[in-house]
């Protein structure tokens, strides 16, 4: 996602050699240029941040330092455009939100996503179909919302998204909802029956903020089509899906800043924990590499339930970890996310982790064959382990379609597992890790 930028400003910053050497200032503003450009940052951006950084370096004395610095102050001011930042609460609810963008951009997925955010943030959230023009987004949206546990406002009869639409905001407000999100139509391209639709509902509707969704893999034309949004219907923000699949990463230093609407969130992949709230300081220090304490743990705190988490902690250090705590946990680590999306949140982790980030560990061979495993016990044996003799376990075997030996191997990890973590909890967490390490 971020690793062709920051991989850019790695190598500009390299050219710079020693201190007060202007030519190699010249190298390095050269090579930040021509490596934002490939990586599908605006032109004019370009021009205004390359120019920006030159300046200066220059005022505060040629050198890697400065030169980063200066890089970091302009990115900042780049990204940070007029507007609200992430999610704003209106302060009568229900917050009301327009979703629109074209047909594919990723609209329907990214409304489950945001009401996904907002329910693990403790909000009665609300979501509406009304494209009606795609055939199976309505379907769409109701299997993502009976996932992620939403209630879902639709009208298989209904024909216009005007009445859908505000029918939602009564329900909505009657029922004390504190977000409604509206699924509008799209379409494969900009067209006026698609912008009077989007009229139509949003002076029905008054919504307190319409977002744009835009697919980072279109390229400049996210920046275009965001600017015609804006210009025909208005926006109040832009969010940027498949950021995931776009290796150059570009889009999202200029979209916003030319067509003066923030971004908003970006989309990181395809399941509904696969979303990003873009606040531009914290966007600036992982494209510097120096990753998103903040952001990481504002991500665990919304997903972790802290008594949960205390609970666990007690049954580890008295040995009592079970399955039924371990199926718990992997429950938590997948509402994280994937892989990729965290791991460029801890500083220093993205330049190494490579392997680690392309991996689904959720769906990965051995969480699968765990998972069957646990599913083939009974519910005693599962909060008790040490039940599982040989007939159990042969039994266990052919319910799950393993081999006695790959359950033998997996209830002896598992074994081993929960007494080494038993062993660094006594010894006091992580302290007690590093003393093994040593
Ligand atoms: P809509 O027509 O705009 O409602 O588009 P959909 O929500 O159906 O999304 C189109 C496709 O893009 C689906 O296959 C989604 O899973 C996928 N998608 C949406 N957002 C993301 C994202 O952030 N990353 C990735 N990799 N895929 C996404």
């Amino acid at each position: 996602m971020f690793d062709s930028i920051s991989g850019s400003i790695k190598s500009a910053v390299n050219k710079i050699r020693h201190k007060d050497d202007a030519a190699s200032l010249k190298k390095a503003t050269t090579e930040l240029r021509k490596s934002l450009l490939k990586s599908d940052v605006h032109h004019k951006t370009t021009k205004e941040l390359v120019t920006a950084v030159e300046l200066e370096t220059k005022k505060n004395g040629i050198g890697q330092d400065s030169f980063l610095k200066a890089l970091q102050n302009e990115l900042t001011n780049i990204l940070t455009t007029e507007g609200n930042q992430g999610f704003v609460f209106s302060s009568t609810p229900p917050t009301t939100i327009l979703m629109t963008g074209l047909q594919g951009s990723g609209k329907t997925t990214t409304t489950g996503k945001l009401a996904n955010y907002l329910k693990l943030r403790k909000k009665k959230v609300l979501v509406a179909a009304c494209d009606l023009q795609r055939l199976a987004a309505v379907e769409q949206l109701k299997q993502i919302a009976a996932q992620i546990e939403v209630d879902i406002y639709f009208d298989d009869e209904a024909k216009d998204p005007v009445e859908i639409a505000l029918a939602a905001k009564e329900k909505a407000k009657k029922d004390l909802y504190d977000v409604l999100l509206i699924d509008t139509a799209g379409r494969l391209a900009i067209d006026e029956e698609l912008m009077q639709q989007l009229h139509d509902v949003k002076e029905a509707i008054n919504p307190n903020e319409i977002f744009y969704v835009a697919d980072s893999l279109t390229g400049h034309d996210a920046t275009k089509t965001a600017s015609t949004f804006k210009e025909k219907i208005g926006i109040d923000g832009v969010i940027l899906s498949k950021y995931d699949g776009d290796t150059k990463g570009g889009v999202a230093i200029s979209l916003s800043h030319q067509v003066g609407v923030p971004l908003r969130f970006i989309g990181i992949g395809e399941k509904m924990p696969d979303l990003e709230v873009f606040i531009p300081d914290r966007i600036v220090s992982r494209l510097m590499g120096a990753g998103d304490i903040e952001g990481l743990a504002e991500k665990t705190a919304a997903v972790i339930d802290e008594k949960k988490a205390k609970e666990v902690s007690k049954k580890i250090k008295k040995g009592e970890f079970n399955f039924n705590d371990f199926l718990e946990q992997l429950s938590m680590m997948s509402k994280l996310g994937s892989m990729k999306s965290i791991i460029g949140m801890i500083p220093g982790l993205s330049q190494m982790a490579g392997p680690i980030k392309d991996m689904d560990f959720e769906n990965s061979d051995e969480i699968k064959r765990i998972k069957a495993l646990i599913g083939s016990m009974t519910p005693k044996e599962r909060e008790t382990p040490s039940l599982l003799n040989p007939s159990r376990k042969r039994r266990i075997a052919s319910g799950s379609g393993l081999s006695e030996m790959q359950v033998n191997k997996i209830l002896k990890q598992f074994k081993n597992a929960s007494k080494m973590a038993k062993k660094l909890s006594s010894k006091g967490g992580m302290k007690g890790l590093q003393n093994m390490m040593k």
